[in-house]
């Protein structure tokens, strides 16, 4: 992990000057110097007397939505500007346990609701090939930090696509587990039944290491999954020989942009090449994910938003005068729009009168897309299709439309609604020489081939 004479402090060090270097990205929420430099200190130690742990020399930073004990953790949020974190995520205690080095929190869309990185209250993240641009979100700084050097790999969520996307609007790896892999344990819930904590890494095996290291049971998340943990780099030998990748052809239609399209055919016709068979497979209800997703999602952030009233912790409204008053200023002065947006959309899918046409329904139809997905993967080993509609777009180019942004999501929010995993690889650039990127698909605990076919994909230019 850390080539020839290369410390953890001088890695450390190099990625805190680009932090410097390049405030103006707007990535990091707070930066932990002097802590991330004795931390590295301890670590380059234990690699001298031979005790370190499989993730030495890896310098992470985490998404601003995971509990880091004594950490302030604000989600983008008003809401959370003050709220100090009283433990650890089971995925930062694994990594530190595994000799992983911290160096901040990362800037994100507002309780991880965006797909640009600009719903953040402390201000937009700025793409780092073009600051005009968006680098994607909603893990938008995490993905910037490691698309930009500020750090080895970062942790993001995926919820709908907050991971994936933004990885292959930068360039870089991004990977969401299979729902129940990874422990939400200390993650900040939005919508529980889609969230899942992934790395950002350059190379896809880093990121293979960093699974490897996070997954797992968990005691303290009942739905983490207890399905053995394969050893993930053993596995990865760059033969795709004899595998079958699918073509869901609803995401091959003519609406394809051309130029997406003529990257990913290059990454087809590699795969081809050294052996693999293309298979063309139908995923029907895939006209329905977008709708799906949007009514489910803001459901559940709608019940788990409701905590936020001021009361508890939390931004409490100075000018609120008694109870009711306490709870209305309190949520309307700590959320922003987005975040209002989707607790009224999803309070109005839940209520009475409403329920059965809408919440039940996207319930019915999220079975229907999940049935998809198996069927699809009883003739394939796994999935390939593009991320997102278009590269980066314009910082404000889609803000004041809502519906534009949610579609954006049209390529990844399938992969949350059936639980499977999903994998971003940088594929090519677009005539800005902005980078695209192909996303691989896998069956339900089968992380292993999209690592694979991901880790073979590196390799073709
Ligand atoms: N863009 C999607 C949304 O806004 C996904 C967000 C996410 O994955 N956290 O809900």
């Amino acid at each position: 992990m850390l080539s020839g004479e290369e410390t953890v402090e001088g890695r450390v060090e190099s990625h805190l000057s680009v932090i410097s270097a390049r405030k103006n990205l707007n990535a990091f929420l707070s930066v932990f110097n002097d802590e991330a430099l004795m931390s590295a200190r301890d670590v380059d130690r234990k690699i001298k007397n031979g005790s370190a742990g499989p993730l030495a020399g890896m310098v992470i930073a985490v998404k601003d939505v995971l509990c880091m004990t004594g950490k302030i953790t604000t989600c983008g949020s008003k809401m959370l500007q003050n709220f100090e974190s009283i433990y650890d995520a089971t995925v930062i205690r694994k990594l530190k346990e595994a000799d992983a080095v911290f160096i901040g929190k990362t800037n994100m869309d507002e309780f991880a609701m965006g797909s640009s990185g600009e719903n953040s209250a402390y201000g937009a993240t700025k793409h780092p090939i073009d600051e005009t641009r968006v680098p994607g979100g909603s893990s938008s700084g995490s993905c910037v930090a490691v698309a930009a050097g500020m750090s080895t790999a970062s942790l993001g969520t995926d919820t709908g696509g907050s991971i994936r996307q933004p990885a292959g609007l930068c360039g870089i790896v991004g990977l969401k587990p299979t729902y129940g892999r990874v422990s939400r344990y200390g993650l900040v819930a939005f919508a529980s039944s889609f969230d899942q904590i992934g790395p950002f890494t350059n190379s896809v095996r880093d990121a293979a290491a960093i699974l490897q290291v996070i997954a797992g049971k968990d005691e303290n998340d009942s739905t983490s999954a207890d399905i053995p943990v394969p050893d993930y780099a053993s596995k990865m030998n760059r033969s795709v020989n004899g595998l079958k990748i699918g073509l869901p052809k609803e995401y091959f239609s003519d609406a394809l942009n051309p130029e997406i399209r003529s990257v990913l055919q290059a990454k087809i016709d590699a795969l081809k090449k050294a052996g693999a068979k293309i298979v063309e497979v139908s995923l029907p209800n895939s006209e329905y994910t977008v709708s799906t997703y949007y009514i489910l999602a803001t459901a559940e952030a709608s019940s788990n938003l409701a905590r936020y009233d001021g009361a508890r912790y939390g931004y409490r409204s100075p000018h609120s005068t008694d109870l009711q008053s306490m709870y209305v200023r309190s949520r309307s002065e700590g959320f922003g729009d987005e975040v209002k947006r989707r607790i009224m959309l999803g309070t109005y899918v839940l209520s009475s009168g409403y329920y059965d046409a809408y919440y039940r329904k996207a319930q019915q139809v999220r079975r229907l897309i999940q049935n998809d997905f198996v069927n699809a993967f009883k003739e394939v080993d796994c999935l390939l299709t593009p991320i997102s509609p278009t590269s980066a777009f314009k910082l404000g180019e889609k803000m004041d439309d809502p519906l534009q942004m949610y579609l954006n999501d049209i390529y990844t929010v399938s992969a949350n609604l059936a639980g499977i995993p999903g994998i971003s690889i940088p594929a090519g650039t677009d005539k800005n020489g902005l980078p695209v990127g192909v996303q691989l698909l896998g069956k339900q605990f089968d992380e292993a081939t999209i690592l694979k076919v991901g880790d073979f994909l590196e390799t073709v230019n």
